[in-house]
């Protein structure tokens, strides 16, 4: 028998007034798998999650968790997840062991096992020794974890994580993941939003999403290798704005966008372009030092399909 899904979401819309901030999302999670949920700010990644955890009703569509459906039995929805919002709420004037004793009774875990599992927490955390540090003493990357300790002491099937590794830098967001695929490997199924690439690379699947609507779905290799149609060459040129308009006259060239301090630039045959870029900029008095064929990462999947960079500018509103 096929396993039923840990969360299935069918159709689903959320609107705010005339607003649609969810537009017909679509997707399904098996247990213990981790299916991120990329795109940029006001995308409607909060909103789907908020919808899942039984805090906001949907205007229209279905979703379930575990099999209980978000709008009609929100309650048994949240006896069954943990979540860990954008803006997460640990006590800063309460000591490490004092914020777990906190959420261990605010989830009612009891008798024998409220040692047991806040002992859990703070080894999963790292923070054994710790105990007695005020919360808003520990560095960013600390209370991420003891944050997800926090969510995580009554043992739920399922973990919605919001943009849980905001504003943390790269080596804890790293170490952070190694908690998640911990969780997924004990069978926990993780949702996780996130905008930053180098987190959506750590996911079984994930869902692109932009202005409300999936985009594109798939493995993080399947959406690098189907989202660009042609070959990414990478050009380095100065002046870069001279030279992006220039290319995106050539024929042969599909799209070019600015990353960073160089251009990505698809083409249609990578060789030929090579050289037809190479005469066009140094006819124009554009000096390139690079051109080279380069694989194509997941910000220029998100690029080509929305046309924006996940960890960009704001959607208007
Ligand atoms: P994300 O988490 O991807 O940044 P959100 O889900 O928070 O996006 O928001 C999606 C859109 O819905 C945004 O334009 C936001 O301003 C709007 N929105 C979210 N919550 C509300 C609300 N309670 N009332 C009105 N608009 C809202
Ligand atoms: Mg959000």
């Amino acid at each position: 028998m096929v396993e039923p899904p840990s969360i299935l979401v069918e159709e689903l819309v959320k609107r705010f007034g005339s607003f649609t901030a969810v537009d017909r999302v679509s997707f399904r999670i098996a247990g213990g798998e981790i299916f991120g949920l990329l795109g940029p700010n006001g995308s409607g990644k909060s909103t789907i999650i908020r919808m899942l955890c039984g805090l906001l009703t949907p205007t229209a569509g279905r979703a379930s968790v575990v099999g209980f459906n978000v709008a009609k039995e929100p309650e048994e929805v949240r006896r069954h997840i943990g979540y860990m919002s954008q803006k997460f709420s640990l006590y800063d004037d309460l000591r490490v062991i004092e914020n777990l004793e906190f959420f261990a009774g605010l989830y009612g875990v009891k008798g024998t096992l409220f040692k047991e599992r806040i002992g859990w927490a703070l080894e999963m955390a790292g923070l054994k020794g710790s105990e007695a540090l005020l919360t808003g003493e520990l560095a960013g990357g600390w209370k991420q974890r003891l944050a997800l300790g926090c969510a995580v002491l009554h043992r739920p099937r399922v973990v919605f994580l919001d943009e849980p590794t905001a504003g943390v830098d790269p080596l804890s967001r790293r170490r952070f993941w190694e908690l998640i695929h911990q969780m997924s490997a004990d069978g926990v199924t993780v949702l996780v939003t996130t905008h930053y690439m180098d987190e959506a690379e750590y996911c079984n699947r994930l869902a692109l999403i932009d202005a409300g609507r999936i985009v594109a779905g798939g493995s993080p290799s399947e959406i690098k290798r189907t989202a660009i149609r042609g070959d990414l060459l990478l050009v380095e040129c100065a002046p870069l704005g001279r030279g992006l308009e220039l290319i995106k006259r050539q024929p042969g060239v599909l799209d070019a966008a600015v990353f960073g301090a160089a251009l990505h630039v698809v083409v249609t045959a990578a060789e030929r372009a090579r050289i037809e870029l190479a005469a066009a900029l140094a006819s124009a008095g554009v000096e390139a030092s690079r051109i080279e064929p380069i694989a194509p990462s997941l910000e220029d999947a998100f690029v080509a399909l929305t046309g924006g960079h996940p960890g960009g500018s704001e959607r208007a509103q």
